[in-house]
């Protein structure tokens, strides 16, 4: 079964009648940017459309093996002449890192709570478990062919978003769109392989190094990690490196909750949040400005690492506690 919103077809009308487009997501893209904008692009390339894709940050490395994904245009403004700004896998205009798209008709297709709906279509489905399952919706409605390098995007990104299957917004439909990938051609061993077996052995020394460091609460329910630049540096490392890293302490049975602090300058911190079932993580990250999902989520903070650190474990604390955020 299919669904049809009525978003889906306004987005197919307003596709249709347009022929420039430019492609972008949230900066410091991940599985699900990359696989959502690519399969986009590659169905509207389909379609006889032209395509520009900007994103403000390079895919983390093992995905530049993927189709399309050396093409992608690294900048901070979208210039040139375009008929619309097709925005995915982003809550706001803001967090593309790309200036002037605002100036194109704009359409957001997304699945983040808390999506500001700055588009002139907004489809918003926080039902989906990968923005890409809205974009394999979007590609069906088109009539575009599935193609095997459509579906490996697709696919790409809901392996990535869904933490190889672990998280709990996937559904029925989910299996149901992997169905049809591995159907068009997809081998799942070879993008789980490409996704996940291909780093630098700076990744793993610095998995190492950070994992050295870990702190636990003495409830035994809480990881605290935290990288900064010299630790990076000196096991060969880069920051694009520790992606996935702040989920690694939730392979641990009796952990539930775990927060990365990653330096950006002097006392600046990008903090990412994961949690396990019911702790809502995101609570957290928008009481601080940020956002993201119930069990993945940032936001950016200032202070004294050690000061912040006490201040989100209490919060997560909470959290497990069913106690709200409150800051
Ligand atoms: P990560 O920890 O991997 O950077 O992000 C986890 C999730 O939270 C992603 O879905 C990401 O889009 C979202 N997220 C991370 N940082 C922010 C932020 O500052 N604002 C908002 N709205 N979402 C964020
Ligand atoms: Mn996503």
């Amino acid at each position: 079964m299919t669904t049809t919103s009525p978003e889906i077809l306004q987005i197919v009308e307003a596709l249709c009648a347009r022929r420039r487009f430019v492609l972008s997501s949230h900066s410091r893209p991940d599985g699900d940017s990359i696989g959502s904008q690519l399969a986009m692009a590659y169905a509207l390339q389909a379609m006889g459309k032209e395509v520009t894709v900007v994103n403000a940050d390079p895919a983390p490395p093992p995905l530049m093996a993927f189709p399309g994904v050396p093409e992608i245009r690294i900048a901070t403004s979208a210039d040139g002449d375009f008929d619309a700004a097709i925005i995915m896998e982003c809550g706001d205009l803001k967090r593309t890192g790309v200036t002037g798209l605002e100036r194109f008709f704009v359409i957001n297709i997304d699945h983040h709570p808390g999506n500001t709906g700055f588009g002139q279509i907004n489809w918003f489905n926080a039902g989906a478990a990968a923005c890409a399952e809205m974009v394999y919706e979007v590609v069906r409605a088109l009539d575009v062919p599935l193609s095997k390098t459509i579906a490996t995007h697709i696919y790409l990104a809901i392996l990535t978003d869904t933490g190889s299957f672990h998280y709990s917004s996937m559904s029925a439909r989910t299996f149901d769109i992997c169905r049809e990938c591995l159907e068009a051609g997809v081998d799942p061993a070879q993008v789980a392989r490409m996704v996940f077996d291909s780093n630098n052995l700076g990744r793993l020394k610095l998995f190492g190094a950070v994992l050295n460091l870990m702190q636990i609460d003495p409830s035994g329910r809480i990881a605290t990690l935290h990288v900064d630049h010299e630790m990076t540096l000196a096991a060969g490392g880069t920051y694009e490196d520790t992606e996935g890293l702040v989920n690694m302490p939730l392979t641990v049975k009796n952990i539930v909750a775990s927060v990365f602090f990653k330096q950006e300058q002097g006392n600046e911190y990008r903090v990412s949040l994961r949690s396990k079932g019911d702790i809502d993580v995101n609570a957290i990250a928008k009481a601080y400005g940020g956002g993201g999902h119930k069990n993945a989520s940032g936001c950016t903070l200032t202070g004294a690492l050690d000061e912040l650190q006490t201040t989100l474990a209490r919060q997560l604390d909470g959290a497990i506690d069913g106690r709200p955020a409150r800051r």
